[in-house]
């Protein structure tokens, strides 16, 4: 991947978000990390940039539209484009609940706010800072809680906004198959986060690999599909 791209990650503070920016940087990517919390945005950067990297950090919360445009305003001076977009922002709210017969329709309602409405707001407001140089990745983090052809019960909320977030990268990548915009879904695994806990199986490293991977796929690459382990998984 040529050096100079611009990639922008929701929530890059900590998590597979921190350690995704981390490896596109890596790549020589310059990286907006975005971060609900200022200041740990400008932390989580200082620690990029004590290792030599390129990154910014941006006060983003994908569920408030005025610092999503905020945030492109700020792209749109800086860079002129945006290149890859990270939608990983994403919340957990019913793990050890959820059943769909009990499950609190408000829980489901906030979660699908982060999870999916949040997903389609960036896409809504970044994809034209994309579309203005016909290029672009938009890597949707995903998970195998929101694969159809895997479905259990339980954690209604969290599977639906899955579910809903995979039903968005097929209808965006319909709509852009005609661009070199491409846009795929991604299962990290179980992942040793705040979220995935100290006993999930991967490291962050394993975890966010094909993220970044999906991130800097070349003109060429796969574009509406669900991905593991840099491989294609069923819906
Ligand atoms: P973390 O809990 O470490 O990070 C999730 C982040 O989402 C937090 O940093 C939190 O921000 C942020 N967030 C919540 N609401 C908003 C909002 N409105 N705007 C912006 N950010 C918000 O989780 P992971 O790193 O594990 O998760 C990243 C993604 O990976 C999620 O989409 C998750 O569903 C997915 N995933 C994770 C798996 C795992 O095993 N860890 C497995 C499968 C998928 P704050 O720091 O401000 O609280």
């Amino acid at each position: 991947m040529a050096k100079e791209k611009i990639a922008l990650v929701t929530v890059a503070n900590r998590g597979l978000g921190f350690e995704t920016a981390r490896q596109l940087a890596k790549s020589g990517i310059t990286v907006i990390l975005g971060s609900r919390d200022a200041d740990k945005g400008q932390q989580a950067a200082d620690q990029l940039r004590q290792q030599g990297l390129e990154v910014l950090a941006h006060q983003l919360s994908v569920t408030d539209i005025g610092s999503i445009k905020i945030s492109k305003q700020l792209i749109e001076d800086q860079f002129g484009r945006l290149d890859v977009l990270i939608n990983n922002a994403g919340i957990y709210p019913d793990a050890s609940s959820g059943s769909i017969l009990s499950s609190d329709i408000g829980t489901i309602r906030t979660a699908m706010e982060t999870n999916l409405y949040g997903a389609i707001a960036m896409i809504q407001v970044m994809v034209p800072l994309m579309q203005r140089h016909n290029y672009g990745r938009i890597v949707n983090v995903s998970s195998g809680m929101g694969q159809l052809s895997d479905m259990g019960g339980g954690s209604t909320a969290y599977r639906l906004t899955k579910v809903g977030l995979n039903g968005v990268t097929r209808i965006l990548a319909a709509e852009l198959a005609e661009t070199n915009i491409k846009v795929n879904s991604v299962c990290p695994g179980w992942v040793k986060t705040d979220m995935g806990g100290p006993n999930a199986s991967r490291s962050l490293e394993e975890g966010a690999d094909t993220i970044a991977w999906l991130a800097m796929l070349p003109d060429d690459g796969p574009s509406g599909l669900f991905w593991r382990d840099r491989a294609p998984i069923a819906w």
